[in-house]
């Protein structure tokens, strides 16, 4: 079984591979004409845990950081394709008191907590992505202890809790770093860790690391810059806290390239069952 995930910050028109609303329909217009069906990190759960089986052409659409046009603009798209999504939320914009702020500006809106509850009774699936957006990598150097980052993690899931009713029971790691103490404290709050490729490397416990050899996935990169096409799925033998996410806004951007991303994940389905 191979599984294509996406991910993705929703709607960005600015910028270098614009995610319009446009383009996006685009591409979930595809997945569903090659009848797709989305899967959220419960169902991911069943199968890995129970073996339950999951439906025909299983994808995951993931979306990091709670915004408003998730809810908005992204969500009409997918529901009217019969799809849901699974949302990772930092929690700064809800904690004013916490003293370190995200590491960026943003104008744009985020989603109030009525908004994030409409979305969790679409059926979405919503995550933990920490407080304040640390990279993970830096961190551990910076803090060898792992005090901020449990900090970090315990007080994010909390602010869900006490507003939404529920514990976050997945992780969103931040950009593309990652380290051996995060991956300690995730495995114990989480039942999944999500990663996430934009290209060949990543931030790996203070040094830049091939993605494919943090996944222990072997081969050379693709010719696209990219991973080896095998680290790109989530497969029966895929570490729980290393689940691979494929960012819309680069290598599976254009229609063709995002069709041929979730074709050999079919071709590979349907021949092997
Ligand atoms: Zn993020």
């Amino acid at each position: 079984m191979k599984i294509p995930i996406t991910m993705c910050h929703g709607i960005r028109n600015e910028g270098t591979n614009p995610l319009t609303v446009k383009h996006l329909e685009t591409l979930i217009s595809i997945a569903f004409e090659m009848e797709f069906n989305s899967i959220t990190y419960d169902d991911l759960d069943r199968w890995f845990n129970d073996g339950i089986s999951l439906p025909n052409n299983p994808i995951m659409f993931d979306f990091d950081h709670p915004m408003k046009n998730i809810l908005d603009e992204v969500n009409p798209i997918l529901s009217n394709y019969g799809y849901t999504g699974n949302l990772f939320m930092y929690t700064k914009p809800y904690d004013a008191r916490y003293p370190k702020d995200l590491p960026w500006k943003t104008k744009e809106p985020h989603l109030s907590w009525n908004e994030l509850r409409q979305l969790k009774d679409l059926g979405w699936n919503i995550g933990a992505h920490t407080i304040s957006h640390p990279n993970l990598s830096d961190l551990s150097i910076k803090d060898p202890t792992g005090e901020q980052l449990r900090r970090e993690i315990e007080r994010s899931n909390q602010t869900i809790k006490d507003n939404l009713g529920f514990y976050p029971k997945d992780f969103a790691f931040t950009g593309t770093s990652w380290s051996s103490n995060a991956e300690i404290e995730i495995k114990k709050h989480y039942r999944f860790g999500r990663l996430w490729i934009t290209g060949p490397n990543y931030n790996v416990d203070g040094n830049n690391v091939r993605y494919a050899d943090l996944v222990g996935i072997n081969g050379a990169d693709e010719l696209d810059g990219g991973p080896p096409y095998e680290a790109r799925y989530i497969t029966e033998s895929t570490d729980r806290y290393k689940i691979p996410s494929m960012e819309l806004q680069a290598l599976i951007y254009e229609p063709l390239n995002f069709k041929r991303y979730i074709e050999m994940a079919a071709e590979e389905n349907n021949t092997s069952s």
